[in-house]
């Protein structure tokens, strides 16, 4: 089914979801005039620090339990139905423009600025930059987002004191926001749960409930007892 609904499309590895991720999206599609928000967990972890991570399964159970409530938000299982694409946006946004973009309509690639750092460096960036219009998030501790080189583009000006808008040399538009400043993180929300700290309220509750049931992220002999066999 085709959509004329503008759509933004925002990547993470959610491993676990939080607060920031939550309210950085919120904040974007309002700024932005985004319809739909559809957020997309990795197929894997990208972490190194492997000692306690989710299961791509759980994190998308925290991430579906976690927009359940906003009829703004969606999930995007793609990345994790199709390890083969390594969780490339690229093939993400493809998929996008065969299945549910109308023809020419351009998605909104919402990211933070430290994932947008890297955005030079992505599989294909140049070919995604005329796939895609750019959302970037400022985030703490770092300021506003600053545009890699290979991404400056002509013109830039203020939309607001919230927006900055660039035109990009794709003709597609890259713009800087500044929202409510979280700093959170999923690594740190993992080392507080590792040091049996509390993460209440850094995550929303849906996934709160589910770490404490599941005893994710936690020392393995601390995690709860499964019930033994009858
Ligand atoms: P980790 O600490 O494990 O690296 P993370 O908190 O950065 O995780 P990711 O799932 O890797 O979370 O991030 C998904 C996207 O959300 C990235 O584009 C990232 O920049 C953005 N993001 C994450 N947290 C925030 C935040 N507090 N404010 C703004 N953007 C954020």
């Amino acid at each position: 089914m085709q959509t004329a609904v503008s759509l933004g499309i925002f990547g993470g590895t959610f491993d676990p979801v939080h607060i920031g991720h939550l309210r950085g999206a919120e904040e974007v599609a309002e700024l932005l005039g985004i319809e739909r928000v559809l957020f997309v967990p990795t197929g894997f972890a990208r972490h190194k620090d492997l000692a306690s991570l989710a299961s791509p399964e759980d994190r998308l159970t925290m991430l579906e339990l976690a927009v359940a409530s906003n009829p703004r938000f969606g999930v995007l299982r793609y990345e994790i139905e199709h390890p083969e694409h390594a969780s490339y946006t690229y093939y993400t946004l493809r998929h996008l423009h065969e299945t549910v973009l109308s023809s020419g309509q351009k998605p909104f690639l919402i990211l933070g600025e430290d994932a947008f750092a890297g955005f030079p460096k992505w599989h294909r960036f140049q070919e995604m930059l005329e796939m895609c219009h750019i959302a970037v998030m400022a985030r703490p501790p770092i300021g506003l987002p600053s545009i890699p080189a290979a991404l400056k583009g002509l013109e830039s000006q203020a939309v607001s004191s919230e927006v900055l808008h660039v035109r990009l040399q794709s003709g597609n538009d890259l713009y800087e926001c500044r929202i409510t400043p979280l700093d959170i993180s999923s690594s740190r929300v993992r080392e507080r749960l590792l040091a049996g700290r509390s993460v209440r309220y850094l995550v929303p509750e849906e996934a709160f409930r589910f770490i404490q049931e599941r005893g994710l992220y936690r020392k393995p002999t601390e995690k709860p007892k499964q019930k033994e066999a009858e």
